[in-house]
This record gives structure tokens, C-alpha cells and sequence, in this order.
């Protein structure tokens, strides 16, 4: 690995269906990683027992393949930083954790969520930021043994030091600093030894040597954390991007509510992978001319970080629409025919085992279609 290599990385959390969002900033790492020259690597962060399934993964993988978004180390293909699943990595984290309570970076916790709650509710009765106020933090053995004695089994928590401005220098939003003071004592590993999201993130993109984050704002509060981690296991902070969240056109947070939120739901309408990128891009992207149409070739050239909007992207259909009609004009007759199979046979126009004459009918019927429509679904 040479040392300027610029490395990204896409860390899905497999719970669920794969949303527009995620694949909006696999993209943006994708196209700086084929832009520079440098890595992608796929890495699934499946910490969540209950609601990771590896159906959702292999979603996942078939959407990133789908539209076109290879990777270059991670699951499925390997490399030297693996294992690349977070559930395979459970001695790796187990090592650096052990490491922060020997010097005192962290510590058990053996507070219960009713406990837990009262301070919460305690917190927020006097009108103050709800966090954890360090109970634990200095427990006397008597203590210790005491809450063994009744079965507790801890936390780790990370001691957050006082007093601290955390800087984030991020690519897309700029300096943004943070007080550690609000930042209460979190836990690091959960009483069934399994890592947080907050905890795993840090030693595995330190591991993984990986030089650029990008990801959804929705992070950027998450950041400080995952800095004082940085620091107090001594790795280097890698660079952050913070892409904007996606609002629908009434300017809140896309949901369901806004129409078809996942990838596989603009597939099955039949919109175009090339489409899905080129509007994708452009969520939070801005070119330097008035282009509007991008091959996945002209974006990776064209692409840049720093044209990469602090301002929140809004989710137009019409928009895709129109880039997807283009898309579908481009196809040659036989193209277009195969993307209208599966709605007309949903639609019971045909069955798909038509030949001869009743096939070139159906053919040159379908071709009519071919420069009203914006994407396959609307073909019956
Ligand atoms: N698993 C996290 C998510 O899907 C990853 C966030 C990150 O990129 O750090 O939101």
C-alpha cells in the first residue's frame, strides 16, 4: 500500500431495506476511490443482532453490483484487513478494550437500564442535557464485588475527559468543534461483549487504514466520540466528509411518506442503474458546467469533494424521471423490450413465451412506448 493511497470505505449496517441514502454515499466513496486511484473496501457492521439479517446483506451487495459499484477489498472479496465482517472481529476489539481499561480510558459499568432511566428523567426534569453522569467512574472492590454478587453484568464505558474542544475538520461542513463536556461517559462495549457502532467504527477504519470518511450527516454528531477514541488509542484521525441529508420535496427528512425510498423498489419500477447513479450524484453533488447527463465514466472524472454541498440535497422524482427518460430513449430496440418484459407479463399482456409473428407484434407495440415513458413500470 503506498502511503498517499487514498483508501474509503462503505460500512452498511444490514438491517434492512437498502436505502437511497446509503447508496448515495457508497457512491460518493466509490467515485473518489475510482477518481484517485485508490481503494474501496465494503465492510458490513453488523453489531446489531436483532435487526441484522443477512438477507438484507445480500441485498445490499446485489444493489452496489446492480448499479455498477465494485469494491476492491471487504467482504465477499477479501484482502489484508479482514475479517470484514464486525462480527468477526469481536477479539480484535476485545484486545484495544482491554488496553483502554488497564489505563484507565474506560471502565465497567454496572448501572441497570431502570437506573440508567431514572437519571435520565432526573436529568431532563431539571431542564438538563440528558447523559450519563458517571456513577461508575470510581467504584470501590466492596462495590465491585457487591454488584457481581447480584449478577450484574457491566458495560464498558469510555471516560470522557473535561473540558475538552473536540475539533472535526470536515471535508463538506468545515471546522465544527464540539464540548466534551456535554458529551457524557458512553458505552463502548455492551454488557453482551458486542462493540457499539461508536466504538467498532474507530479501530476498524484505523485498521483498515482508511484515509478519507464519508457518510451521512446524520454521523457528524457521532463524530467527537469516535475522535476522543482516535486519540486515546493513539490512531490517526482519518478525514471526515459529512454529505447532507436527502429531504423530500417538502423540505423534511425523506421517508416513505415522500414515495419509493430503496433501491430495490426503483429497480423493480424499472428505472435504470445508469440513471440511479447520475441523479444519485447529483443529490449533494455539483458539477462544473450545466451538464446534467453523466455516464458513470464522467463522473469519476468530474467528481470532486470540494463541489460536494454543505446545503441539504432534495429528493425531486421529477427529476429522475427526466434523467431516467433519457436513459430509456438511449436503448436499442432490443434493450427496451427486455426492460418492458417483466411489467407486461405483470400486467398480462404477455406471457414471455410468445415467438414468431405475436412476438413481433408485441415488439413494435412496446416500441411505441419507448419516448413518452420515464421508466419501465409505466410500459402497460
Ligand atoms: N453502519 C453505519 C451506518 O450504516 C456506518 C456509518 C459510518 O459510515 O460510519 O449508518
Amino acid at each position: 500500500m503506498c502511503n498517499d493511497e487514498v483508501r474509503v470505505r462503505f460500512a452498511p449496517s444490514p438491517t434492512g431495506p437498502f436505502h437511497i441514502g446509503g447508496a448515495r454515499s457508497a457512491l460518493f466513496n466509490y467515485l473518489l476511490a475510482r477518481k484517485t486511484g485508490g481503494k474501496l473496501i465494503l465492510r458490513i457492521e453488523d453489531t446489531d443482532r436483532e435487526r441484522s439479517t443477512p438477507e438484507s446483506e445480500e441485498n445490499i451487495k446485489a444493489a452496489l453490483k446492480w448499479l455498477g459499484m465494485d469494491w476492491d477489498e471487504g467482504v465477499d472479496v477479501g484482502g489484508p484487513n479482514g475479517p470484514y465482517h464486525q462480527m468477526e472481529r469481536l477479539d480484535i476489539y476485545k484486545k484495544y478494550t482491554d488496553k483502554l481499561l488497564a489505563e484507565g480510558k474506560a471502565y465497567y459499568c454496572y448501572c441497570t437500564d431502570e437506573e440508567l432511566e431514572e437519571e435520565r428523567q432526573s436529568l431532563i426534569k431539571e431542564g438538563k442535557m440528558p447523559r450519563y453522569m458517571g456513577k461508575c467512574r470510581h467504584l470501590t472492590e466492596e462495590q465491585i464485588a457487591q454488584f457481581k454478587a447480584e449478577g450484574r453484568k457491566p458495560t464498558v464505558r469510555f471516560r470522557v475527559p473535561a473540558d475538552q474542544q473536540i475539533l472535526v475538520r470536515d471535508m463538506v461542513r468545515g471546522d465544527v468543534v464540539f464540548d466534551s463536556n456535554n458529551i457524557g461517559d458512553f458505552v463502548i462495549v455492551k454488557s453482551d461483549g458486542i462493540p457499539t457502532y461508536n466504538y467498532a467504527v474507530v479501530i476498524d477504519d484505523a485498521l483498515m487504514h482508511i484515509t478519507h470518511v464519508i457518510r451521512a450527516e446524520e454521523h457528524l454528531s457521532n463524530t467527537p466520540r469516535q475522535c476522543l477514541v482516535y486519540d486515546a488509542l493513539g490512531f490517526k484521525q482519518p478525514t471526515f466528509g459529512h454529505i447532507s441529508l436527502i429531504l423530500g420535496k417538502d423540505h423534511t427528512k425523506m421517508s416513505k411518506r415522500h414515495g419509493a425510498t430503496s433501491v430495490d423498489q426503483y429497480r423493480q419500477l424499472g428505472y435504470l442503474p445508469e440513471a440511479i447513479n447520475n441523479f444519485l450524484a447529483l443529490l449533494g453533488w455539483a458539477p462544473n458546467s450545466e451538464q446534467e447527463i453523466f455516464s458513470m465514466d464522467e463522473l469519476i472524472h468530474e467528481f470532486s469533494m470540494d463541489r460536494v454541498a454543505k446545503n441539504p440535497a432534495v429528493f425531486d422524482i421529477d427529476k429522475l424521471n427526466w434523467i431516467n427518460q433519457h436513459y430509456m430513449r438511449q436503448l436499442d430496440a432490443e434493450a427496451f423490450f427486455e426492460a418492458a418484459k417483466p411489467h407486461m407479463i405483470a400486467a398480462g399482456y404477455m406471457t414471455g413465451k410468445e415467438e414468431g409473428e405475436k412476438l413481433a407484434w408485441l415488439k413494435r407495440v412496446v416500441a411505441t412506448a419507448q419516448e413518452h415513458i420515464s421508466y419501465a413500470a409505466q410500459i402497460p
